[in-house]
């Protein structure tokens, strides 16, 4: 009763069409839940998300559990976890997929789930990573450690910086550091991301993680784009 009472004050919104959830729904009422389109692309072999990086940098596994559409439903799901403050989104994709990739032989090699790591100011203004709740639950079902310590997100130092804006106006340069490589020796590392799309960020931090001796990489996002 108490729970109806606090939903009547404050409804529960769908995350994807914003009708009021009854209370047995979580995250998405059920007809956006059942139209939701899934990727699930750790079912397929040469997969598109494989694919993105073929010839840029060796994947063991790759995966995006949706399919990102312009105005789409599950452009929306993530626009709410970003920036609408739906923190409960990214935990909830990520034991759904978890527990996916918990059942697959190949993903159980992976010792330690690194989040693509967001700028610190950008943390400040956001408050949270929008990709750690999806990472960590991903953790909890492969039962390896979450990390979000190791790989981080600087500006490139001032003359770096003054180098490349001669090179390219106006761009601000962001780089990736490790910290810790030694830890990440012989790691099976999954970096987890929202959405993929052109790959380029993933690609960058894999360069990085890539230089650490005998360190191998899979990738698993919440949705691609296609
Ligand atoms: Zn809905």
């Amino acid at each position: 009763m108490f729970h109806d009472f606090i939903n009547l004050l404050y409804p529960k919104l769908c995350c994807s069409c914003e009708t009021t959830l009854n209370t047995n729904e979580n995250i998405l009422c059920t007809s956006c839940l059942h139209e939701l389109p899934i990727a699930d692309h750790h079912l397929e072999k040469d997969n598109p998300v494989e694919k993105i990086f073929y010839g840029r940098i060796p994947v063991e596994n790759a995966t995006s559990l949706l399919l990102f559409e312009k105005k789409g439903m599950v452009q929306k799901l993530i626009h709410n976890l970003k920036y609408r403050g739906h923190k409960e989104v990214g935990p909830f994709l990520g034991a759904w997929l978890g527990s996916e990739l918990k059942e697959l032989s190949a993903w159980q090699e992976i010792t330690v789930v690194v989040p693509v790591p967001l700028h610190r100011k950008k943390l400040r203004i956001r408050g949270f990573n929008q990709v750690a709740g999806f990472g960590q639950e991903i953790a909890k079902s492969l039962e390896v450690p979450y990390r979000d310590d190791l790989l981080l997100k600087i500006t490139a130092t001032k003359t770096q910086t003054i180098k490349k804006r001669l090179a390219r106006w106006g761009t601000i340069d962001e780089t990736f550091i490790i910290h810790n490589s030694s830890s990440l020796e012989n790691a099976h590392v999954l970096l987890v991301d929202d959405l993929v799309t052109t790959g380029a960020t993933l690609e960058a931090c894999a360069q990085k993680l890539l230089k650490i001796p005998n360190l191998r990489i899979s990738i698993a996002t919440m949705a691609v784009t296609h």
